[in-house]
């Protein structure tokens, strides 16, 4: 039997909700007090485009947020990137340029999602919504309003990449 599976990194400052989606998308779970560190490299889920089984593996950092901290084996054969900040962490906006550069020097160029998790919190939001368009639009990358507490957009993201998967 014939499977394909793509290796996700999802990116992005501490405490934006990384380990959070992963959980949510491989477990169907959301806990308030999540630890750091799942303890594995990646969670995975199955899913299916066009007809086919599709693997995804989604990685997740072990809490080593600093630009330079991640290992090489994070990276290493990564073939679709979520770009998260939060809606309430203006940090976490602005770093997105640096973790948009920091995978495409560890990989090339491989498709990307920008996300901006937290959107349950809009009233307590730290960047406005010109502003993430025109990051968008300056990177040339789609972008998603997410909640993983509420479960909203979080299969979108990883449908989204699977699709530009196999369109690239
Ligand atoms: P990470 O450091 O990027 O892996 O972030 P975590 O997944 O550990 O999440 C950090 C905190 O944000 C945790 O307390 C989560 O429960 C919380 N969190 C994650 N996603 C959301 C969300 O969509 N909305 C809200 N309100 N909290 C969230
Ligand atoms: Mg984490």
């Amino acid at each position: 039997d014939f499977e394909i599976a793509i290796k996700v990194v999802i990116v992005g400052n501490g405490a934006v909700g990384k380990s959070s989606m992963i959980q949510r998308y491989c477990k169907g779970i959301f806990t308030k007090d999540y630890k750091k560190t799942i303890g594995v490299d990646f969670l995975e889920r199955e899913m299916e485009f066009d007809g086919e089984e599709i693997r995804l593996m989604l990685w997740d950092t072990a809490g080593q947020e600093e630009f330079d901290a991640i290992t090489k084996t994070y990276y290493r054969g990564a073939q679709a990137c979520v770009l998260a900040f939060s809606t309430t962490d203006r940090q976490s906006f602005e770093a997105i340029e640096i973790w948009k550069r920091k995978v495409e020097n560890e990989v090339g160029e491989i498709p990307m999602v920008l996300v901006q998790n937290k959107i349950d919190l809009v009233d307590q939001a730290q960047v406005t919504g010109i502003e993430v368009e025109d990051i968008a639009g300056k990177l040339n990358i789609k972008f998603y309003k997410t909640s993983v507490k509420e479960n909203f957009n979080i299969d979108a993201v990883f449908e989204y990449l699977t699709e530009r998967y196999f369109l690239d």
